[in-house]
C-alpha cells in the first residue's frame, strides 16, 4: 500500500507519460528515414538509381528522357542514395504527409539536364 502512494504522488507532479497529439506532434528521430527527396534537375538519367532499387519504385528510359518515381512504392531503403553519381537524392527525417491520391512522379529528362519537367 505504501507503495502505491509513492507511485500516485509520484503520478500527480511528473510530466504526462503521454504526448497531446496532434496539438504535440513528436518530432522526428535524428536520421529517422523519412522521405526520399529527389532533384531531378542534378538527374544526368543513368540509371543506376533503378539498378539499385529493390523495390522497384524508380524507371529510368534515357531514349524516352523520362524518370519515373512510385513514392508509394518507395521503401526508403536509401540504395539510389549511395548509387547516384550526381547526388540527386537526399532522404530526410519527415514523413509524408497522407494524400487523397496516389501518383507516380513523371519526368522529361535529357542528359544535357536543359529540361526536367514534371509531367504527372
Ligand atoms: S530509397 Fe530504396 S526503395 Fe526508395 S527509390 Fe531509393 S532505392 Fe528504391
Ligand atoms: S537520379 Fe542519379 S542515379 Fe538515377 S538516373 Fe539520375 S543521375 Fe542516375
Amino acid at each position: 500500500m505504501p507503495g502505491m502512494l509513492i507511485q500516485v504522488f509520484k503520478n500527480l507532479f511528473s510530466r504526462p507519460a503521454t504526448r497531446g497529439y496532434p496539438y504535440q506532434p513528436r518530432e522526428p528521430f535524428r536520421a529517422a528515414r523519412g522521405t526520399l527527396m529527389l532533384d531531378i534537375d542534378k538527374c544526368i538519367v543513368c540509371g543506376a538509381c533503378e539498378k539499385a532499387c529493390p523495390a522497384g519504385a524508380i524507371e529510368v528510359k534515357p531514349k524516352e528522357h523520362l524518370y519515373k518515381y512510385d513514392p508509394y512504392s518507395c521503401i526508403v531503403c536509401g540504395n539510389c542514395v549511395e548509387a547516384c553519381p550526381t547526388g540527386c537524392f537526399e532522404i530526410t527525417s519527415e514523413w509524408r504527409k497522407p494524400v487523397t491520391e496516389m501518383r507516380t512522379m513523371v519526368w522529361e529528362v535529357t542528359r544535357t539536364k536543359k529540361r526536367a519537367e514534371r509531367m504527372a
